[in-house]
């Protein structure tokens, strides 16, 4: 090691995964040797076309600095479509190409993207050909993980993840994942998998206090197992996505829907969500949150990492602000048991799980 480099850090204490990325605790995705930060950045909203450069600029630039160097895209994000690409390519282009091999940039194909038969699903014919887009508007020559985003009653799944596998095989991916698979799903695919010849490293799923079923046995898992169980028996790594209920476990919605908030865009938080119930639900957790110091994202975010099966928390942000309230969580105290038991108390499925449907057939 040259005298001047510096000294790599360990965490011995919490058992965390050396320090590669940067500042932040990192967690082994399954069993792979990839790392990812406990908390990562998704650019599924707020990176489109009618957002303002300079704020997506500064909170990719910002997120990166602080050590979120697991930054997820997928070809539809935007909106429009492929716009938050777009973006993301923009910015390597100009400022973080040096930093390419310390960042994991990851995509997706699944839900529809471009007209007619071959815009959407899991068919080899669509999922090579949108890698192959994301790729030109990432200006990259691979991703580091391409998922299948939905799973696709309609396509054998040998055919996907065999498209999967020769992305992986082609170099334009370094790994290969699915989302929102059921548990019996993902229990298959990773069957298939090993007989297409590819590693099947990740899924990514929704979890949140008001969305619990990645907990949940699934009815129809011939062993009633939960996709936690299949990814911790199969050493599946997991990523686990709005873990603040896009914006609801936060204090945005506390007093109402401000402007300029996911909601009142009328974005993918659909006002139903906004139930007096549910609202009631997020109160009642804001205030145990509150009189034990912690902000109510903060408390979301301990509670999705609390289990260890989960490699990493996929959060978004419309503001470096944002991103730093939620960064904040990795420094507070654990989960009072009181407030663990508050959470129990709560539905399971409160409604907002818009991913369910297309996880099975
Ligand atoms: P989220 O973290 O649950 O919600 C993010 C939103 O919450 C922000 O846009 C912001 O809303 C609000 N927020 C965040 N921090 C806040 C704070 N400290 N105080 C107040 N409000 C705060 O996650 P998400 O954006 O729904 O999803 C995250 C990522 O998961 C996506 O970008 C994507 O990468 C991934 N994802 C994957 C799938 C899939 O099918 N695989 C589906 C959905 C998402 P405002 O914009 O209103 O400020």
């Amino acid at each position: 090691m040259p005298p001047d480099a510096p000294t790599p850090r360990t965490d011995e204490a919490s058992g965390a995964t050396p320090d590669v990325g940067g500042p932040l605790p990192h967690r082994r995705l399954g069993r792979t040797g990839l790392t990812l930060p406990v908390v990562s950045l998704g650019l599924w909203q707020n990176f489109g076309e009618a957002d303002p450069w300079s704020t997506q600029r500064e909170i990719v630039l910002h997120a990166v600095d602080r050590g979120v160097t697991h930054l997820d895209l997928a070809n539809n994000y935007g909106p429009p479509g492929g716009a938050a690409e777009e973006s993301l390519g923009r910015l390597l282009a100009r400022e973080l190409r040096p930093l390419r091999d310390e960042l994991v940039v990851t995509t997706k194909a699944g839900y529809r993207m471009g007209p007619g038969p071959y815009g959407e699903g899991g068919s080899r014919k669509y999922l090579l050909s949108s890698l192959d887009a994301s790729l030109r508007r990432l200006g990259l020559d691979h991703v580091d993980i391409f998922y299948s985003h939905r799973f696709d009653p309609t396509t054998p799944l040998t055919e996907t993840i065999g498209a999967l596998a020769t992305a992986v095989r082609s170099g334009r991916a370094r790994y290969a994942g699915i989302s929102s698979y059921s548990a019996r799903r993902t229990a298959e695919a990773l069957r298939v998998a090993e007989q297409v010849g590819v590693d099947l490293v990740v899924t990514q799923v929704s979890h949140s206090m008001l969305n619990r079923w990645i907990e949940e046995p699934d009815p129809h898992d011939p062993a009633g197992a939960s996709v936690l169980d299949v990814a911790g028996a199969e050493g599946l790594g997991v990523v686990a996505f709005s873990p603040l209920a896009q914006g609801m476990l936060t204090d945005r919605y506390l007093d109402g829907v401000p402007a300029g908030s996911r909601a009142a865009r009328g974005g993918p938080l659909r006002p139903a969500f906004l139930s007096e119930t549910n609202l009631a639900h997020v109160r009642r957790l804001d205030g145990l949150a509150r009189a034990h110091g912690r902000s109510l994202a903060t408390t979301a975010i301990l509670w999705a990492l609390r289990d260890e099966r989960v490699t990493s928390v996929l959060l978004g942000a419309s503001s470096t602000r944002q991103l730093d309230d939620n960064l904040a969580a990795l420094d507070a105290p654990a989960l009072s048991a009181e407030e663990l038991e508050a959470v129990d108390a709560l539905p399971s499925d409160t409604g907002i799980n818009i991913w369910a449907s297309r996880s099975s057939d």
